[in-house]
């Protein structure tokens, strides 16, 4: 065949590998219940569905200030939160720096930094004015302050204060923590640098999200993050957390909040249809084979994945498909594109801002443009198919268009380090579309995982007898992350294939909501549950 039908074969292969049509969508969802309640009766099972002895889930009433302590993202963050009953809350935080040096050396020192950290926190402004930590008259010892740990990695938890590290994520590896209990290696850091603090509760971030949108919105029944990772955490009826057996929680039945590690899906390898640019990134990560749904949804990956597609498209052979064969030092870097960029650049595609001046949006393409195959790029919706089999002229272009492809070469200029005249506005256009196959997955693959909740509680009609009639009712779930929040439509791609897996009228009654600063509030909420059941 020609040069422009090669290419759309192998862009077709490609667009085609990343394809989730709605059987797949449903058969992975089925796959995931199923999951699920192998991980409710099971330990040791890649969803590990911990349960998180968090049984009461806020209605926004709560009162009080405590501590909070949050490890598993991007930033160490020491909080005060101070709880007013009204559904509002007041919080001080400070965040500190975990280096590379810290996550893979001892754990001792990177919990000794964690216990330096809130007593820098506490003896700062940040933490001063309305500290609690007052000593008491008379030389009366005050009690601890209480704190809640927010620790964002899979943890067996035995109690609400106690729960083993089962493995690290997201680029952390100290070593000597696996199989501890991090309450404990939290609480000797404090007691070996003699702080007055109590590490009275841990959760996970989901656990703080879900706590935390209910707390200001009355109601949650899933927390979930997409962020650098992806988790998520919801309620649960205690009697269906099997694996429990006769724990002493068991008797007293009702709900209780379950982490389901849902990042391990796929750890078989069987459930999600897998690219090479997936199992690069794979075989190339510090964790291979473990975390297989997160590598396919979260922050720290789509940029890798899209980085390989970009690369194979740069060594295409014979003749390069990307950027005339030439790669940037910074395409070159292992996580070199990060997701943000990816964000970027669909914020320049898909912003409706018109050129000020129309005359310089009509300058001609670049040369080589002109004569090269146009991507259609008409259609700013997910379906965008590079179509090489009917080469726009460049005189087809729109002045919208066109601008948008002139703002994605900027940012692919001033962001990835190319020289203006490499990137033509054909690559503008074929990073884009790479860019959102891979996050039009990631999105429809959340959606499996939150319609797989909605199954196991109920919400959904006819599967199940004791499905529970939505009713009028919404179905309050709070997110964190900045992929969700930052990241243009995912809410919207994710709720498309919703509406597949769960029905336009439970979908319709999904509100997704941002559990705001969740981990601080969701840590002192926990806290609070602690300081009750005594
Ligand atoms: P964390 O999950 O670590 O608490 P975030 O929710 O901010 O922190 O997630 C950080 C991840 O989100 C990083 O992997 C980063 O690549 C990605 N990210 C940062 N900004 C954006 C953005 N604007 N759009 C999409 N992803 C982003």
């Amino acid at each position: 065949g020609s040069r422009p039908e090669k290419i759309k074969a192998l862009l077709d292969d490609i667009e085609q590998s990343f394809e989730l049509d709605e059987e797949a969508l449903k058969t992975i969802t089925g796959q995931f219940l199923a999951d699920f309640n192998l991980g409710l009766s099971e330990y040791g099972q890649a969803m590990a569905m911990i349960p998180t002895f968090v049984t009461g889930v806020p209605n926004g009433t709560e009162t009080g200030t405590f501590l909070a302590l949050d490890l598993g993202g991007t930033n160490l963050r020491v909080c005060q939160v101070d709880l007013f009953g009204d559904q509002t809350f007041n919080l001080k935080q400070q965040k500190y720096k975990v280096s590379e040096q810290l996550k893979t050396g001892e754990a001792t020192v990177l919990f000794d930094y964690l216990a330096d950290s809130v007593d820098a926190f506490l003896t700062s402004s940040a933490g001063s004015p309305t500290n609690p930590h007052t000593p008491g008259e008379l030389g009366q010892d005050p009690p601890a302050l209480p704190l809640g740990l927010t620790f964002s990695f899979p943890v067996e938890q035995t109690a609400l204060d106690q729960g083993y590290l089962l493995t690290w994520t997201k680029g952390f590896a100290a070593k000597n923590a696996v199989g501890k209990d991090v309450v404990k290696l939290l609480q000797d850091a404090f007691d070996r640098k003699h702080l007055h603090v109590k590490c009275v509760a841990l959760v996970n971030d989901t656990v703080g999200a879900l706590l935390s949108r209910a707390y200001t919105s009355g109601g949650c029944i899933l927390g979930a993050i997409f962020g650098t990772g992806t988790n998520g955490a919801y309620v649960e009826q205690v009697a269906n957390i099997t694996k429990l057996g006769n724990h002493p929680i068991v008797a007293k039945g009702g709900e209780m909040i379950v982490n389901t590690e849902w990042g391990g899906f796929n750890n078989s390898r069987t459930a999600l249809p897998t690219t090479p640019f997936d199992n690069k990134l794979d075989r190339e990560s510090i964790n291979p084979h473990y975390q297989a749904f997160e590598k396919f949804i979260s922050g720290m990956y789509l940029g890798e994945i899209t980085r390989n597609i970009l690369l194979s498209l740069i060594d295409a052979a014979p003749i390069p498909i990307l950027f005339k064969g030439k790669a940037s030092d910074q395409l070159n870097k292992h996580y070199g594109l990060d997701t943000e960029m990816l964000s970027l650049i669909e914020t320049a595609w898909m912003s409706e801002d018109a050129p000020a001046d129309t005359a310089a949006a009509h300058a001609p393409l670049v040369p080589s443009d002109a004569a090269a195959p146009v991507a259609h790029v008409e259609k700013i919706d997910d379906s965008l198919l590079l179509d090489f089999s009917k080469p726009l002229v460049a005189a087809a272009l729109t002045p919208l268009t066109l601008h948008r492809l002139q703002r994605i070469r900027t940012v692919l200029v001033s962001q990835l380090g190319y020289a203006a005249e490499d990137v033509t506005l054909r690559d503008a256009a074929v990073v884009r579309w790479a860019c959102s196959l891979v996050v039009r997955r990631a999105a429809r693959l959340s959606s499996c995982a939150v319609a797989t909740v909605a199954h196991q509680m109920g919400f959904v009609a006819g599967l199940g007898s004791d499905a529970k009639p939505v009713g009028d009712t919404d179905v309050k779930i709070g997110v964190d992350g900045s992929l969700i929040q930052h990241y243009p439509r995912f809410e919207a791609r994710m709720r498309e294939s919703l509406r597949i897996l769960v029905g336009a009228n439970v979908e319709q009654r999904i509100e997704i909501g941002l559990a705001k600063d969740g981990s601080g509030v969701g840590a002192a909420l926990s806290a609070l549950q602690a300081t009750k059941q005594g």
